[in-house]
C-alpha cells in the first residue's frame, strides 16, 4: 500500500506522443479510474506504472522510492488483465499458488495465504475447478485473488469488466468496489466506461489525446468539469452544450444566443464567445404558449419539441432550440408532443461557462 506520484511521464510512439507530460498524485488507499476514449493514453500510462513500458521523459515514485527503471518484478504491484491470463491447465488453487511458488514462499504460507484470497472474494468453494469450468464472473474473482495472494503495494487492472455481459459487469463493478474498500489498497483501474468511473472511483483522472483533462473526485468532475470535453465526455445523455456571446447589459451579465435568453448574474464581463452548458437533468420544461418569464438568474431556452422517448422511469425530451438540439430529462407526469412550443428552464447556478477558442471553464 503506498501514494503513488507521476511527475510528468512522457511516452513516445515515433511520432505519436501517446502520453504528454502527465502529473498525478494518487493517495495511499485511492481508487484511480484512468477515465478517456479509445486511445487517449490509458492503457500505456497504466503499462508505465507496472514497469511493462518504460518512460520517454519524467518520473514515478510509489511512497518514498523511485521506480522509473525498476522492472515489473521487483515494483510489488499486481496487474489484473482483461483476460484474465490464467493458467488453463491448472486448478483456481494452483493458479492462485503459482505467484507465490515462484517467490519460493514457504508451503504453509501459500496454503494459508491461498485461503485467505479465496475467501475474501468469496472464491474459497471453487479452489478444486480449471478456469475453463468456471463463468465468466468467477474467473475474473480468480483473477483477482491471484493478484491479492502477492498482497502487493496497489492494483492495476486495464478494462477488467469488458468481457462481462451487462448484468454481471455490475454485479462486478460492485464487488470491487467493495473489495476496495475493505483492502483499503490503492487501485488503479483502466476504463473508458464513465458509469465504471463514477460508481467505483475515489479519484478519476480524464485523459484526452495523451493529456490529463482533468483530475478529481467524481462529483468534481461531475458537477464542475474543467473543460468542454470533460463536460461532453461525463454524462448520459451527454451535457447540453450551445455556442452563445457573454454579454454585459445595465449591470447584468447575459448570455445570448438564438432561442436562448439568460441572465445570469448582476456585474460586469468581457464581451467573450463562449459555450453555455446545461445538464438534461437540471432542465425544467413548461408550455411555450403562456409568456415564460426568464428566470431573474437563470437561462430560459425557446423552441419546439422534436421527440420524446420514453425510459420507463423517466422521459427524454429532444427540443429544437434555434439550431441547437436540446435534451431534456424529466419525469413522465407530463406528456409532451412533437411540434409543441415549450420553455425550457434552468438556474444561474446548473449553468456551466466555458471560453469557445480554448474549452476551459470560466469561473
Ligand atoms: P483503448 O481504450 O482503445 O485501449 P487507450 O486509451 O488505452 O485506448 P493506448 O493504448 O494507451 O490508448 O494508446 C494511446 C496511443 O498510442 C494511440 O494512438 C495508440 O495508437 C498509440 N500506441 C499505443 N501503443 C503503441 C505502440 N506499441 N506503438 C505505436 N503506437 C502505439
Amino acid at each position: 500500500m503506498a501514494r503513488l506520484v507521476l511527475d510528468q511521464i512522457t511516452r513516445a510512439f515515433g511520432d505519436v506522443t501517446a502520453v504528454d507530460r502527465i502529473s498525478l498524485d494518487v493517495a495511499d488507499g485511492d481508487f484511480l479510474v484512468l477515465l478517456g476514449p479509445s486511445g487517449c493514453g490509458k492503457t500505456t500510462l497504466l503499462r508505465m506504472i507496472a514497469g511493462l513500458l518504460e518512460p520517454t521523459d519524467g518520473s514515478i515514485r510509489i511512497g518514498e522510492t523511485d521506480i522509473t527503471g525498476l522492472p515489473a518484478r521487483k515494483r510489488d504491484l499486481a496487474m489484473v488483465f482483461q483476460s484474465y491470463a490464467l493458467y488453463p491447465h491448472l486448478s483456481v488453487e494452483k493458479n492462485l499458488a503459482f505467484p507465490l511458488k515462484v517467490q519460493k514462499t514457504p508451503k504453509a504460507e501459500i496454503a494459508e495465504r491461498v485461503r485467505a484470497a479465496a475467501e475474501s472474494v468469496e472464491i474459497a468453494h471453487l479452489l478444486d475447478r480449471k478456469p475453463k469450468e468456471l463463468s465468466g464472473g468467477q474467473r475474473q474473482r480468480v483473477a483477482v485473488a491471484r493478484a491479492l495472494v502477492r498482497e502487493p503495494r496497489a492494483f492495476l487492472m486495464d478494462e477488467p469488466l469488458s468481457n462481462l455481459d451487462a448484468k454481471l459487469r455490475t454485479a462486478t463493478r460492485q464487488e470491487l468496489a467493495a473489495l476496495h474498500r475493505k483492502l483499503g489498497a490503492t487501485f488503479v483501474y483502466v476504463t473508458h466506461d464513465q458509469v465504471e468511473a463514477m460508481t467505483m472511483a475515489t479519484k478519476i483522472a480524464l485523459l484526452n489525446a495523451g493529456r490529463l483533462e482533468q483530475y478529481g473526485t467524481p462529483e468534481e468532475l461531475y458537477d464542475a468539469p474543467s473543460s468542454v470535453f470533460a463536460a461532453g465526455f461525463l454524462g448520459s445523455p451527454a451535457m447540453n452544450l450551445m455556442e452563445a456571446t457573454l454579454t454585459t447589459t445595465d449591470g447584468r451579465v447575459s448570455v445570448f444566443a438564438p432561442g436562448l435568453e439568460a441572465v445570469l448574474w448582476a456585474g460586469a464581463t468581457p464581451d467573450r464567445e463562449v459555450v453555455a452548458g446545461v445538464r438534461p437533468e437540471h432542465l425544467s420544461i413548461h408550455a411555450g404558449g403562456a409568456p415564460e418569464a426568464v428566470p431573474t438568474a437563470g437561462i430560459a431556452l425557446r423552441g419546439a419539441v422534436a421527440l420524446v422517448e420514453n425510459l420507463g422511469r423517466e422521459q427524454l425530451v429532444h427540443c429544437t432550440i434555434g439550431e441547437h438540439r436540446v435534451t431534456v430529462s424529466c419525469d413522465r407526469a407530463t406528456r409532451w408532443t412533437v411540434g409543441e412550443l415549450v420553455v425550457l428552464a434552468a438556474p444561474a447556478e446548473r449553468v456551466h461557462l466555458f471560453d469557445r477558442a480554448s474549452g476551459r471553464r470560466l469561473e
